[in-house]
């Protein structure tokens, strides 16, 4: 996280290809390019915490239709982004898009579509940058992917892009419209052994034009505060935003944890542990600590806070109730 709320070094490097786009030529219109890529790392470097909400692609009209009505409760919140991930599988695609679309068009919001190499050319990529563009989406998240299902590596598509970074500098280079939104792992990427390492590899996405860090979820604040300072220590500037998922149950947070190998604080895990069978204990429980998890990174000075909310508004409204979120912050 960067709480130090100056223009980072990636603005400048943005400035950079903003010159060059403007040398060489390019499809959007220069007024575009400035306010485009400027507003997202410039509207996380202020004063204000910023709120962002993540959802995913649901796979029924009925899913949608109920993910709308959340929207509408989570909108009281006045996020300031509302995010929505991309099928890892492929079948949930286009409705990445379509449900950014409604975001927008519903509650004129800005909304950032996630983005992954999977399974997907170059010119495949540029043509979902294309329809995200025409949607006037504003933002990319833009990420490798995981490697499909019953792969235990990944590997690009002949034509493809092997890292994010790549992805972040093509999205940079030909659509300067979009802010970009990258990845960080506060407890190591998994495939990674050596956090610096890791490390090395996210200052390179930042360095290609990444203006904000997301990270994956986590449970130990200590862990986030830790990757912070190393983050810092290694010269990355862009605003680093925790994400933060509260429990919902136990059984669907060991799942989530064991997919991207977050850890759950032993007493937290023994506290949901104690009552297998009381759904609306074990939310009780995860609400309280995405609390005071919530509050302890506010205190620690982060530029926004990142929920995902799993398309429910129940959750994340039951912790910004209980920090005081609409008055206090906005
Ligand atoms: C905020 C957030 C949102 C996400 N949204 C989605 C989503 O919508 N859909 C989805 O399928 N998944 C999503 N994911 C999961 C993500 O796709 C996986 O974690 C994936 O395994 C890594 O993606 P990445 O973009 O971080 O990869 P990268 O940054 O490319 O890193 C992948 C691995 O390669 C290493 N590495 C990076 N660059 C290089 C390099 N140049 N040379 C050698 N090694 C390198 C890294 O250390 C890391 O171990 C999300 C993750 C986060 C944190």
């Amino acid at each position: 996280m960067d709480g130090t709320r100056e223009p980072d070094v990636n603005s400048k490097h943005l400035m950079t290809v903003q010159v060059l786009q403007v040398t060489l030529g390019s499809r959007a219109p220069l007024i575009c390019r400035i306010i485009g890529t400027m507003s997202l790392s410039s509207h996380y470097n202020s004063e204000k915490i910023r709120l962002s909400f993540e959802l995913f692609p649901p796979r029924t009209a009925a899913g949608f239709e109920s993910l709308r009505q959340h929207v509408v409760q989570l909108v009281r919140y006045e996020p300031d982004v509302i995010t929505c991930t991309y099928g890892a599988g492929g079948s949930t695609r286009d409705t990445t898009l379509d449900v950014v679309d409604a975001v927008k068009r519903d509650h004129g919001l800005p909304v950032a579509s996630h983005l992954t190499c999977v399974g997907a050319t170059v010119d495949e990529l540029r043509q979902t940058l294309d329809r995200a563009a025409a949607r006037n989406v504003d933002h990319i998240v833009a990420l490798r992917g995981d490697p499909p299902r019953g792969e235990s590596e990944f590997r690009p598509v002949p034509g493809g892009l092997s890292f994010a970074n790549e992805l972040v500098a093509l999205i940079r280079s030909e659509y300067p419209q979009f802010g970009i939104a990258v990845g960080g792992y506060p407890e190591v990427h998994q495939e990674q052994t050596d956090p610096q390492v890791d490390l090395k590899y996210l200052k390179q996405k930042v360095d290609a034009g990444a203006d904000i860090v997301i990270t994956q979820l986590f449970y130990s604040n200590e862990d986030f505060f830790d990757f912070r300072e190393r983050y810092e220590s290694v010269g990355i500037t862009a605003p680093l935003i925790p994400g933060i998922l509260p429990v919902i149950n136990l059984g669907q947070i060991r799942r989530i944890a064991s997919l991207c190998g977050a850890k759950l604080p032993a007493q937290f895990q023994s506290d949901l542990q104690r009552i297998p069978d009381d759904l609306e204990g074990q939310f009780q429980v995860g609400i309280e600590f995405a609390i005071r998890q919530t509050q302890e990174l506010i205190d620690g000075g982060v530029p926004g806070l990142h929920f995902y909310v799993l398309n429910k508004s129940r959750a994340a409204s039951a912790v910004l109730e209980a920090i005081n979120w609409t008055s206090e912050f906005r």
